[in-house]
């Protein structure tokens, strides 16, 4: 990906400094990621201002871009190197896979509503994001099409864990998913051993809901 010339490199670096990088999170590419993949792209025009504070913001339909610390984290906690296959579960704007695509092999990323998913279509194209596959559909039933993945990351909340995903993690694979109730979860990373999964909680949260046939 060439990241485009714009007005916000600024900005983003603030953003990458004073919200990630103060907070404790250092891998590298990460970093180097949310700072060069344009965030204000993934919002309406007249949001581009508010692009890189340290907030959500709303993408309509009722949903939102996350906060780019909970990005940050969410991403660092999959723990990728680069060769992975990973499937998220909420494309949302398309902002978060397009982070994953910097950091990993190839992403699939489900979203249940159509609109929100050619919107965030148009803009990874726009910025040159092609190993991504954005496909349309209830995400908590996991894509078993393309299964196993060395990561899956939920960025929705949960009321469980949806079991499908976990049949469809790689073994040493691992899962991250907000899991709690409709206003306030968990953020939980659970790591494939064998035939057991070992759940670790990595904090309070709070996200938009998931919706389906193994959430809400
Ligand atoms: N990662 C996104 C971004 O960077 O913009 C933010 C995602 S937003 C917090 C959560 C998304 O999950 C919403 O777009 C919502 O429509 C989607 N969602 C909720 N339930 C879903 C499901 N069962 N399958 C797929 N997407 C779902």
């Amino acid at each position: 990906m060439s990241p485009l010339p714009d007005n916000f490199a600024l900005a983003r670096r603030r953003m990458v400094q004073e919200q990630i990088a103060a907070r404790g999170v250092r891998d590298q590419r990460l970093l180097k990621a949310m700072q060069e993949v344009p965030r204000h792209l993934f919002v309406d025009e007249a949001l581009w201002s508010q692009a890189y504070n340290d907030h959500p913001l709303s993408i309509g339909e009722g949903q939102t871009i996350s906060q780019p610390y909970m990005v940050a984290l969410m991403s660092d906690a999959l723990g990728l190197t680069g060769g992975e296959k990973v499937l998220e579960i909420g494309t949302g704007s398309g902002y978060q896979t397009a982070i994953l695509a910097r950091l990993c092999d190839w992403v699939y990323s489900i979203e249940r509503i159509l609109g929100l998913s050619r919107q965030a279509q148009r803009v990874l194209e726009k910025i040159g994001v092609f190993n991504v596959n954005l496909v349309v559909g209830d995400g908590t039933k996991g894509h078993p099409r393309e299964a196993p993945y060395d990561a899956i990351m939920v960025t929705a909340g949960a009321p469980q864990v949806p079991q499908p995903l976990l049949g469809q993690l790689k073994q040493g694979g691992r899962l991250v998913v907000p899991v709690g109730d409709k206003h306030l979860q968990n953020l939980m990373r659970v790591t494939r051993r064998g035939e057991e999964f070992i759940s670790e909680d990595l904090g309070g949260c709070r996200f938009v809901n998931l919706i389906g046939e193994h959430g809400w």
